[in-house]
């Protein structure tokens, strides 16, 4: 409001300003062209007066009869009041003045400014304060040959006469500023509208703060000027809005991919990076604390430096867009660096973590040897028993039924193989597919009991169930009940006999239920308790294919525990024996 007057009075100030200069120049333009008129008037009228005098002068031959004061009696018939009449000669003694009764005793008046001027041109004029009368005179004086005459009228009467014109003039002049001084206010009024929404607009953009697009502007052209700017701030923050929005969602993507994103300008400068760039670098680098702008001081990405260099110095435009990638391995881990040059010189670098697939790589290779390995044996010992049962077609019947119950146990054992095999590319491949449901824990140890209580009862082994009752798990009963069986299988064949098993509920917290698995028998020679959840790895290989291991059997029970989002450890009892540890959901 206080923005608003403001601008209205100094748009206001500025007319007004300019209106009185006008007027005031009007004022004195026509005082100076009435001053004029006046005196040209005045300069005819007392023209006229000496030519009278003159002429009566001449007709009376005053002059050479010097009878001056029968001119008292001419100037008693003119209409003008106060005239005043002076002959003066050629020296510039007085001769005659009707306002001076001893005119022999006047100065002389041959300097006077009129006298003087109108012995060389038509007539001479001033306007001076009579030195005889104290008053102010307009002496006109007019030489005509022998003497001068000069009339001469009180000079206030012009100024007052003028004056008196002037006041009608002055209230005219006031009326028009008044009319104009409310057209002006109008005018400014609708500008100033225009002007202060405008104002207001840019103010409210400059702080922040909310302003609402619906105002109407007034219908003048700086009110189409300024619903037009309104419209293109508009539009600018729609289009400022849905970057904005854009940007996030890049941002969120950014963050939830599993590379680590990051872009430069062409001077190197980081632009962007997501989180993970941040964390691979820290991990390349083995420095935590080092900040993405110091990307290009870890040595490890000098090739990328390099391949920039050489790029950004040539003027390359291709349409494929240059690119290079390469493998870091540092600390154990396999990061996959690529980077790409944009035609603007920016370029981006991705950092993928390969661990986990290189380390699949890796596992799978020796799975496939080992595969390989453990598959040659049974096979070997097939084709030699079928071999041998080929050659000797007149073999006894017990030597062949002996051959061929070798050769079944070798095809149990490769059977074993493929199946432990299968679950385990079951888990690792598909764990999607496996079907959670609530399991029953202690139907599962029921039945896992009695699928093995021949060999139990056989090795005189005993099987305690302790705070298991109640349990039920979130999880697939196909395998929960492959994890228990070959806990149970293991301990029957390693801890020994007169031997007891014991599954226990020790602990549980708000997601998982802990459990142990022990044995009190041999225990597990420390030096191999780190590996024996390897695939493959036995501690004492020749036992384990006696008792129809296959080596995997502690690899199905990590890998099932680590699909239900568990986990398990073991350890040697202290009063001897295993003891595994492990967690398994609770139903949500
Ligand atoms: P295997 O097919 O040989 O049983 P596992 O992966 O099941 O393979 O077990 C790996 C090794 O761990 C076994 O060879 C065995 O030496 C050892 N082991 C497993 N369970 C026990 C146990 N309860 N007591 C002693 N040793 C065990």
């Amino acid at each position: 409001m206080l923005a608003r007057k403001k601008f209205r009075n100094i748009l206001f100030i500025y007319y007004s300003t300019v209106f009185i200069i006008f007027t005031l120049l009007m004022v004195t333009f026509q005082y100076q062209r009435e001053k004029k008129y006046r005196t040209a008037t005045l300069n005819d009228e007392l023209d006229k007066i000496t030519q009278i005098i003159q002429n009566y002068m001449t007709s009376q031959r005053i002059h050479e009869s010097k009878s001056y004061f029968t001119i008292d009696s001419l100037i008693a018939l003119l209409p003008q009041p106060n005239l005043r009449i002076t002959i003066v000669d050629r020296s510039g003694a007085v001769l005659y003045d009707n306002f001076v009764k001893d005119w022999k005793s006047m100065e002389n008046h041959k300097s006077r400014p009129e006298i003087s001027e109108s012995e060389y041109s038509d007539f001479g004029t001033s306007i001076r304060r009579s030195g005889t009368t104290r008053q102010e005179f307009y002496y006109y004086s007019k030489f005509y040959g022998q003497y001068f005459i000069r009339a001469a009228v009180v000079y206030d009467i012009l100024i007052v006469n003028f004056l008196k014109a002037k006041v009608y003039f002055v209230f005219v002049i006031l009326i028009l500023f008044i009319l104009i001084w409310a057209v002006l206010l109008l005018v400014t009024n609708r500008f100033s509208e225009s002007i202060t929404r405008l104002k207001d607009f840019a103010i409210s953009v400059g702080n922040n703060e909310p302003f609402d697009f619906n105002q109407k502007f007034p219908k003048n052209e700086l009110g189409i000027i300024g619903e037009e700017i309104l419209e293109i701030y508009r539009n600018l923050l729609t289009t400022k809005n849905e970057l904005a929005n854009e940007k996030e969602k890049l941002f969120s993507h950014l963050n939830a991919l599993n590379e680590g994103i990051a872009f430069f300008a062409s001077n190197k400068t980081r632009i962007l990076t997501n989180n993970h760039f941040i964390q691979y670098m820290n991990m390349i680098s083995g420095d935590l604390s080092i900040s993405s702008s110091s990307f290009f001081k870890i040595s490890e990405f000098n090739p990328i430096l390099e391949f920039i260099n050489k790029y950004t110095s040539e003027a390359v435009i291709s349409a494929d867009l240059p690119k290079m990638d390469y493998q870091i391995s540092k600390h154990g881990k396999f990061f996959h660096v690529q980077c790409v040059i944009f035609n603007d010189k920016s370029f981006e670098v991705i950092l993928s973590d390969r661990t986990e697939l290189e380390k699949n790589k890796l596992i799978k290779q020796q799975m496939t040897s080992n595969i390989a390995h453990e598959l040659k044996t049974p096979v070997s010992s097939i084709k030699g028993y079928i071999e041998t049962l080929l050659k000797d077609s007149q073999m006894e019947r017990e030597k062949q039924e002996y051959f061929l119950e070798k050769a079944l146990a070798q095809s149990d054992r490769l059977t074993d193989l493929i199946n432990d095999i299968a679950v385990l590319n079951k888990i690792e491949e598909t764990a999607s597919l496996f079907n959670i449901e609530p399991v029953n824990l202690p139907e599962i140890i029921r039945e896992v009991s009695e699928n093995f209580k021949a060999a139990l009862e056989s090795r005189k082994m005993k099987v305690e169930v302790l705070n298991i009752d109640h349990v039920i798990i979130n999880g697939n009963r196909s395998l929960i009940l492959s994890a228990f069986q070959n806990l149970i299988e293991n301990a029957i064949n390693y801890s020994g006999e007169n031997t007891t098993v014991r599954i226990q509920l020790f602990n549980e917290d708000e997601k998982f239920y802990h459990f142990s698995f022990s044995d009190d028998g041999v225990g597990i020679v420390e030096e191999h308790l780190g590996r024996i959840f390897e695939r493959f790895y036995r501690v004492d290989s020749g036992r384990s294919r006696k008792n129809g291991g296959t080596g995997l059997g502690l690899s199905i029970v990590k890998n099932a525990i680590l699909l239900h989002k568990g986990d398990i450890s073991v350890r040697n009892r202290i009063g001897g024996g295993t003891e595994f540890l492990f967690s398994l959901p609770k139903p949500v």
